[in-house]
């Protein structure tokens, strides 16, 4: 058993779609980022990543390239479970806690997990998925930005 722990942040502005999980999410705001700044995919690829002691995401999808601008992140995770299958390791179970001050998720959880699973190959039951708010301190708490927490278990 191995186990992998990935966080990621991004900052809210105006301009494209909110995109968390892979799903589009109707909100007056999208998170900032060379990708699509999706943070749940990119946290927790990087927990499967760093739970097969490889480097972040970072390294395979640098934000200086042109070629990964606006890119869907559903891409990175595909391509992070490529190099999990190359060592022989399943994923067994995924935990998320997504800090968000706003849109309100909970709407979303069920839609959110069944592109995980489906992304993953994991069961529903297998996925766990937390929406926090900040309370309303920090730049969480002042709907400047998201971030989320993952970690994961490999066999
Ligand atoms: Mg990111």
């Amino acid at each position: 058993m191995r186990v992998g722990i990935g966080y990621d942040i991004h900052r809210l502005k105006k301009g494209r779609k909110l995109i968390l999980g892979g799903l589009e999410i109707p909100y007056h705001f999208d998170l900032l980022g060379h990708s699509d700044g999706d943070v749940i995919l990119h946290s927790l690829s990087d927990a499967i990543l760093g739970a097969l002691g490889l480097p972040d995401i970072g390294v395979y999808f640098p934000d200086t390239e042109e070629k990964y601008k606006d890119m869907d992140s559903q891409k990175i995770l595909k391509k992070v479970s490529e190099e999990r299958a190359k060592k022989k390791s399943q994923l067994v179970n995924i935990d998320i806690v997504l800090l968000a001050e706003e849109p309100k998720l909970s709407p979303y959880y069920e839609k959110i997990k069944a592109n995980l699973s489906r992304l993953t190959g994991l069961k529903t039951s297998n996925i766990g998925l937390k929406v926090k708010t900040m309370e309303g301190l920090s730049s969480l708490g002042a709907k400047k930005t998201i971030s989320c927490l993952t970690i994961v278990q490999l066999r």
